[in-house]
C-alpha cells in the first residue's frame, strides 16, 4: 500500500517540477576505507537531506522558484525529515509518495585527500512508477519547466517527459547518474545536462583522452537533445543551444571547500531560470554564479545560495 503524503501544500501552481531522488545522507569521515573483513574507527557521524532530485528541487527554491518535487520516500523517520526539509526550502511536497520501502539513504565515507566513495540504497527511490507520475499530471502539465534526474525508474523519467512534451512543458533532463537513454527521451532535453564524464559515456568514449568539451556539446546535441549543456568544474560550461550554436560560460573563481552537489545547484539554478523566462545561455551564466557559490560552503542543499546571495 502507499499513499501521497497529504499533509504539505498542494503543489498545483508549481512553475518548475522536478521528478527525482530523495536520500538521507550519512557521512563519516575515514584516515582510510576499511578492506574487506576489516573494521577501522571513523570521524563523528554527520546526516542531512540530499538526492539529486532533492538538491535540484531546494537549489531552486531557495532562488525564489515554485517549485513542487514528485518522487518517493518511505513511511519512517527519514522519510519525515526528508519532506519536511523540502518544505522548510518552500518546495511543494503534496504528490511526494510514502511507500513501504525505507527511504532512500547514500552512505559516504571520506578520506583526507578529500576523495568519497558512495553506496546508495536506493530504497523508496526505486518504487518511483509511472502511475505516480500521472498522479501529478495535472500538475506538471501547468508548469513552465520540468526538470529530471536518472536516480528514480527510467519508467517515471519517461512517463514525466510524455506529460511534459504532450502539453508544452519545456524539459531540462540532468542525465546523472548516467545511463542509455531512448531516443524520445533524449529528443525531449532541452537542455540536457551532463558533466564531462557524463558526456563521454554518452558518447560512448571509452578512453581516458580528456573531453573537449564544446566537441562534446555539438556531438551529444547532434544525437537528438534539443540542446545541451556539458558543466565542466571549474573550468564552467558549454552551451549548445537549439540553433547549434556553442557559448563557453566561465565559472566564477572561487576558493573551494567542498564541491559535492554543484551539479544539482547548477541543474536547478538553471532550470529555475528558464522557468522564469530567461535564455538558455543567460540561465546558464546564472547557474555558473549560483554553483561556484556552492562550493565555497561546505555540505551539499546546506551550501546553496538564495537570490539574495547571488551576486
Ligand atoms: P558535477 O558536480 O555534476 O560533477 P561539475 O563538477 O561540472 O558537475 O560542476 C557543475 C558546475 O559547478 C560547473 O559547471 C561550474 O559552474 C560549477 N563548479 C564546479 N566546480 C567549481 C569550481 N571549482 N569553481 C567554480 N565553479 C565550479
Amino acid at each position: 500500500m502507499c499513499a501521497v503524503d497529504t499533509s504539505g501544500d498542494p503543489s498545483r501552481d508549481a512553475a518548475l517540477v522536478v521528478v527525482g531522488s530523495a536520500n538521507r545522507d550519512v557521512t563519516v569521515e575515514v584516515r582510510r576505507r576499511p578492506g574487506p573483513g576489516e573494521t577501522v574507527f571513523g570521524g563523528d557521524t554527520r546526516t542531512g537531506t540530499g538526492g539529486k532530485g532533492a538538491n535540484v528541487a531546494v537549489a531552486a527554491a531557495r532562488l525564489g522558484a515554485t517549485v513542487a518535487m514528485v518522487g518517493s520516500v518511505g513511511k519512517d523517520v527519514a522519510g519525515d525529515e526528508l519532506l519536511a526539509s523540502l518544505r522548510e526550502a518552500g518546495v511543494g511536497t503534496g504528490l511526494m509518495r510514502r511507500g513501504e520501502r525505507p527511504s532512500g539513504a547514500a552512505y559516504i565515507t571520506v578520506t583526507p585527500d578529500g576523495e568519497n566513495s558512495i553506496i546508495v540504497s536506493p530504497g523508496a527511490n526505486a518504487a518511483l512508477g509511472a502511475e505516480d507520475v500521472h498522479a501529478a499530471r495535472e500538475m506538471l502539465a501547468g508548469a513552465d519547466v520540468l526538470c529530471t534526474v536518472l536516480e528514480v525508474p527510467l519508467e517515471a523519467v519517461r512517463a514525466a517527459v510524455c506529460v511534459a512534451v504532450a502539453s508544452g512543458v519545456r524539459v531540462v533532463l540532468n542525465a546523472s547518474p548516467v545511463v542509455t537513454l531512448d531516443a524520445a527521451t533524449m529528443a525531449a532535453a532541452d537542455p540536457l545536462i551532463v558533466n564531462t564524464h557524463e558526456a563521454r559515456w554518452l558518447l560512448g568514449r571509452q578512453d581516458d583522452a580528456a573531453v573537449d568539451p564544446a566537441g562534446s556539446a555539438r556531438e551529444l546535441r547532434e544525437a537528438g537533445p534539443r540542446s545541451v549543456v556539458v558543466t565542466c568544474g571549474a573550468r564552467g560550461a558549454v552551451v549548445a543551444d537549439g540553433s547549434g550554436e556553442i557559448t563557453w560560460v566561465r565559472a566564477e573563481p572561487v576558493t573551494v571547500v567542498d564541491t559535492t552537489g554543484a551539479g544539482d545547484a547548477f541543474s536547478g539554478a538553471l532550470a529555475a531560470r528558464l522557468a522564469a523566462g530567461a535564455e538558455l545561455v543567460v540561465a546558464a551564466e546564472h547557474a555558473a554564479r549560483v554553483a561556484a557559490i556552492s562550493v565555497t560552503v561546505r555540505g551539499t542543499q546546506d551550501s546553496y545560495p538564495t537570490s539574495a546571495d547571488v551576486p
